[in-house]
């Protein structure tokens, strides 16, 4: 048990933890349940989401991080501490050796932050801190040895983010606070508005999942959602189609493509060459929405693919960064980070 080598994936949305040797031991919401009446935790992870709008006024359910990055230092350290005391357990004496991701867009006190929540969680210091689409495209098992442009696009819950990477450093970036908590807030406020029934962010999650779409589907699919009629304030159930809800995420998604494209804007042509032979790889949960990949490809004219396990990739390629931080660090000193955005 000596030498432990771990890699956390700690997204807005979900929390990976992953042991060398071992696999990916751990894959639940980043979501934790909090007494209100002494700040104890109730629950975390898949057992905390289950309580989300569910509980007394006695008990708040808390997402601690936001946009990628810590929003709640307390509560992001406790839910850290769990899922390693899961991992490692309570008794491990060695501390493990963990490398953790941020965003490319995060500031350096924001990566700070999540350094210090791991160390504080019981991992050895230092904490390596991994930019988010390095690993992503390591665990894509993309060629980001080579001297060759490799290009990632992750739509996770709270960040979009897309880098070209050559020889284990990072060349151009760009990130943007729009991905899928944003799309599901877009669909909680067109149900309001147009059908006049309040649902959750958490359905408007659902029928994202359910019928959602990046272009219109030749076949429309439809779901049942059930809410409150916002004028009588009584439970109603209302059909949602694909075509709605296509239309609703085209601002968002929209906006990830002008991202996307600042990327290029900021890429050496031969680097270019190279993605538009290889392709643009789309990770994180929101590269799942249907057709995203179509309209991606259609858009920039890059042929585009969701990467097998979209949702895996950051943590597996932050497993993989463990064993080439050496490389690592020359492409990317600590305190040079990334290119500017
Ligand atoms: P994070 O890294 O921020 O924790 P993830 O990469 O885990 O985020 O992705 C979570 C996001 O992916 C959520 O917004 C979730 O709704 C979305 N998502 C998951 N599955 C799908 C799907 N099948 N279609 C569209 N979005 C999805
Ligand atoms: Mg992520």
């Amino acid at each position: 048990m000596l030498g432990r080598k771990i890699a956390v994936d700690l997204g807005t949305a979900n929390v990976l933890v992953y042991v060398k040797g071992r696999g990916i031991v751990i894959n639940e919401p980043s979501v934790v349940a909090i007494s209100r009446h002494n700040n104890s935790i109730v629950a975390v992870g898949n057992d905390a989401k289950e309580l989300q709008g569910r509980t007394p006024e006695a008990i708040e359910v808390v997402r601690p991080m936001r946009h990628g990055v810590v929003a709640d230092y307390p509560t992001t350290e406790a839910m850290l501490r769990y899922f390693l005391g899961k991992t490692i357990g309570r008794l491990s004496l060695v501390r493990p050796e963990v490398a953790v991701c941020a965003p490319v867009g995060a500031t350096e006190v924001e990566r700070r932050a999540v350094r210090e929540a791991c160390e504080a969680a019981g991992a050895r210091r230092p904490v390596h801190v991994i930019p988010e689409p390095l690993a992503a495209a390591l665990g894509a098992r993309l060629p980001v040895d080579l001297p060759q442009g490799n290009m990632v696009l992750d739509i996770g819950g709270g960040r979009a983010e897309a880098a070209v990477i050559s020889f284990y450093g990072i060349v151009a970036a760009a990130s943007i606070r729009v991905a899928g908590d944003r799309f599901d807030g877009a669909i909680a406020s067109y149900v309001r508005r147009r059908h006049g029934v309040i649902i959750s962010d958490r359905m408007a999650e659902e029928i994202k999942i359910a019928v959602g779409s990046a272009i219109p589907l030749e076949e429309e699919l439809t779901c049942e959602v059930r809410g409150r009629d916002q004028a009588t304030g009584l439970p109603r159930t209302v059909e949602i189609t694909s075509t709605e809800i296509c239309q609703v995420l085209q601002d968002p998604l929209e906006a990830i493509i002008a991202m996307l494209r600042s990327v290029f804007e900021r890429t050496p042509p031969e680097l270019i060459s190279d993605i538009v032979d290889h392709g643009i790889v789309l990770v994180g949960g929101g590269a799942l929405l249907r057709h995203l990949d179509y309209r991606i490809t259609r858009e920039t004219g890059v042929p585009c693919h969701v990467a097998e396990n979209p949702m895996e990739c950051v943590v597996l390629g932050a497993g993989i960064a463990l064993d080439h931080m050496d490389l690592i660090r020359r492409a990317l000193p600590e305190e040079e980070w990334v290119p500017a955005l």
